[in-house]
């Protein structure tokens, strides 16, 4: 799995929030709340609905499933995992992925994540120019 640094660096800001995650099975699966859900216990009682595949209604089915995503191994590959979410269930390698992969040791952090600077993209156009100060000038 390829991993880019930017993958990285959110996957690692994610693991820093102390995101609710719930495994099972030794670690073959876990359960990971997602950011929109904002109540523990509702978490739970989604991930028993998720386990057990027993919801009350449609709707409901997809609040659970928008709110508690998964994150599996793969039944033929070792060492490869999927997730529920949005990103994830594109193939990505999604910030669950790959912080459940650190988690386990089948990824590793690279040893600058700590210091990496998150920052939006830089806005188009030329930069802005130095202001006028004093740096220079002399005394
Ligand atoms: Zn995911």
């Amino acid at each position: 799995m390829k991993v880019s640094h930017a993958q990285f660096a959110a996957a690692y800001s994610f693991k820093q929030s102390e995101p609710s995650m719930k495994s099972v099975r030794k670690n073959s699966e876990f359960y990971v709340k997602s950011s929109k859900l904002a109540d523990k216990e509702l978490f739970a009682s989604y991930v028993v609905k998720r386990r057990n595949l027993n919801y009350d209604s449609w709707s409901d089915y997809v609040k659970v499933v928008e709110s508690c995503y998964y994150v599996k191994h793969s039944e033929a590959f070792k060492e490869t995992l999927y997730c529920s979410c949005p990103v994830g269930s594109k193939k990505f390698a999604c910030k669950h992925v790959v912080s459940v992969a650190c988690k386990l040791k089948y990824l590793e952090y690279p040893p600058s994540i700590d210091s990496i600077q998150i920052q939006g993209p830089r806005s188009p156009g030329r930069q802005r120019g130095a202001k006028r100060g004093h740096a220079l000038s002399r005394l």
